[in-house]
């Protein structure tokens, strides 16, 4: 997080005039409201670096808050990922509430509003009362059960509640105005019946608060002084209030429901329900998959918390949705792991050289500096030998005078030893390079202080000795979806759009350095881009995610296709 942010951004800008119009600094409080249906994802982090980020610039407490009326679709596996998620983000909650804690209260002011004629028990068909609605241009109908007597809805209510009815059989709705405008406000539903257990609650309920009902007075239960949320509530701010008013005590705070836009990143789909479909239906393995924009599945492909604060500060908040293209997070995670990964030499795409002048038995360790950026990073040493590894790109038989790479009759440093020649290379039937015959430069060695160490070659190669090379199973990944915004199509599932080569799991050759790394280690493999170490690595078996590569080749790719 930047300390000093240079302006403020216009939810900051509706505290401050709260805070100048007298509201007592000491007063605010925020939450973050998740419902625990699915794992957290990019989006989420906007709203979480938005309502924890006004937690530390005004020094206000931040509710963690489960919005688990549902239960249905929620789980107690969810809950725990949502808690891992927002702490490894960096953040921590003064309460961790559940609007299944306010069950009772919710229900008692039910009751009051039952008696203050302003809800009623509508028993039609839910097909019947969406027939009633109207249109935002026409009024809507008034249920025929609009009418019941106070005594008549209490003992429903209550029966309701005793799971005397089947589901469906009868509804809790508010009492507010069939005509107004805003279709949400005509006699909107308060409660269902759903025989459902609950992952809290169990059974003591068969009756749930809808989210209208709960989430306005679960603000107001915390006290929370600014609800912040998606703009698609904008509408609902009207029925928000309107519940506030019928439960309100004029010396509490009232909670202020402002919106903010929803942030969509190119590429990928950041909504729990088709998340959950990607899961279920195998597209990916799992939640926390490193191809998901869920926070657990970007922290095991190697994405750092900071990288992705930084990215949610980044974009900001916008009153407007607008798509954000993905190679901005990848810039950020860059970025960052650019400052703190060590550097490491790997070859994913092996061929061998061997280096016919240089002694068969001899092994030397090759000064090597961790990061050249950070002193402090330190230096490790590598085993250069007779045969190493480059990359089979790396080297072309012929090759014009901008190839600045290995070919044959031309010189290339190793990075961080000698400099070598190739002088000829062995093809198998199909013309594919299977070997590299180099001589090198025994005065040429990196830091030697010899004039030909410091001898000038355009190209300089990593590059694995091949009796000390670790062979390790990397994964390389891409873009989830090919389409930029694959949910946005009206005539096409998302689901068409899935890129069913977004990952690639190939056997490179690694630095014996990396012998013991361990979970989530950050490198940088040179030349290559960014890689950590996946769950799925034991001893003896390396596995590492590929985070991103070293630059942007995504849009050179579009540029060509
Ligand atoms: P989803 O459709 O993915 O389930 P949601 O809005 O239903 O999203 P919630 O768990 O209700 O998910 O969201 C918790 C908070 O995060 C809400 O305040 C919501 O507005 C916010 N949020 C969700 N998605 C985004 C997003 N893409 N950009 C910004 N904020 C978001
Ligand atoms: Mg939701």
């Amino acid at each position: 997080m930047s300390e000093e942010k240079k302006t403020l951004n216009f939810i900051e800008h509706i505290v401050e005039e709260d805070l100048s119009n007298g509201f007592p600094k000491e007063q605010l409080r925020f939450r973050f409201p998740p419902e625990p249906n699915g794992y957290l994802h990019i989006g989420h982090a906007s709203s979480i670096c938005l309502n924890f980020g006004l937690g530390l610039r005004y020094n206000a407490p931040v509710n963690l808050r489960f919005d688990d009326t549902n239960p249905i679709k929620e789980e107690k596996e969810f809950v725990d990922a949502i808690k891992r998620d927002v702490a490894w983000l960096g953040y921590a909650w003064e309460n961790e509430c559940y609007a299944s804690d306010y069950f009772q209260q919710l229900y008692d002011w039910a009751v009051q509003l039952i008696k203050n004629g302003k809800a009623y028990i509508d028993s039609q068909s839910s097909e019947e009362m969406a027939s009633q609605k109207g249109t935002p241009t026409e009024p809507g109908t008034n249920s025929p059960f609009r009418d019941r007597s106070i005594k008549e809805n209490l003992e429903l209510f209550e029966g309701m509640k005793e799971g005397k009815f089947p589901e469906g059989s009868h509804v809790l709705r508010a009492k507010i105005d069939m005509a107004d405008p805003n279709m949400l406000m005509r006699d909107p539903l308060m409660y269902r019946i759903l025989h459902k257990s609950h992952h809290r609650t169990n059974t003591d309920w068969c009756i749930y608060p809808m989210y209208d009902w709960t989430h306005g007075e679960s603000d107001y239960i915390e006290q929370v002084s600014h609800s912040l949320c998606t703009l698609e509530f904008r509408p609902h701010r009207k029925l928000y209030d309107w519940f506030l008013d019928q439960v309100i005590d004029e010396k509490d705070i009232r909670p202020k429901q402002r919106e903010f836009a929803r942030r969509n990143l190119s590429h990928t789909v950041v909504s729990k329900r088709k998340l959950l479909q990607l899961v279920e239906k195998k597209v990916v393995n799992g939640w926390d998959d490193p191809r998901m924009p869920t926070i657990s599945g970007l922290r095991r492909r190697g994405y750092t918390a900071e990288s992705i604060r930084n990215f949610a500060d980044t974009i900001g908040i916008a009153k407007r949705e607008n798509l954000v293209d993905v190679s901005l997070l990848e810039f950020h995670v860059r970025e960052h792991l650019n400052k703190i990964a060590p550097r490491v030499m790997a070859v994913l795409n092996p061929v061998k050289v061997v280096i016919t002048n240089y002694p068969k038995e001899n092994t030397e360790w090759l000064k090597a500096e961790n990061n050249p950026g950070d002193e402090s990073a330190g230096d490790r040493e590598v085993p250069f030998s007779r045969e190493i590894y480059i990359e089979q790109e790396d080297f072309r038989e012929e090759a014009n005078r901008k190839f600045f790479r290995l070919k044959l009759g031309g010189e290339v440093r190793l990075k961080n030893g000698y400099i070598i020649k190739a002088e000829s290379c062995t093809k198998d039937k199909d013309g594919k390079v299977t070997e590299i015959q180099c001589t090198y430069d025994p005065k040429s060695k990196s830091g030697s202080g010899t004039e030909e160490s410091l001898r000038k070659v355009k190209g300089t190669l990593h590059w694995v000795s091949v009796p000390h090379a670790i062979p390790a199973e990397v994964r390389l990944y891409d873009r989830l979806f090919k389409d930029e915004a694959p949910d946005s199509h009206k005539d096409k599932d998302f689901m068409e759009f899935v890129n069913t080569d977004s990952l690639q799991v190939i056997t490179a050759f690694v630095e014996p350095s990396l012998k013991d790394a361990q979970v989530e280690d950050h490198f940088q493999f040179q030349r290559l881009g960014y890689f950590n170490i996946d769950v799925d690595s034991k001893p003896g078996k390396l596995v590492f995610n590929r985070t991103v590569p070293l630059r942007d080749t995504w849009a050179k790719i579009q540029e060509r296709s």
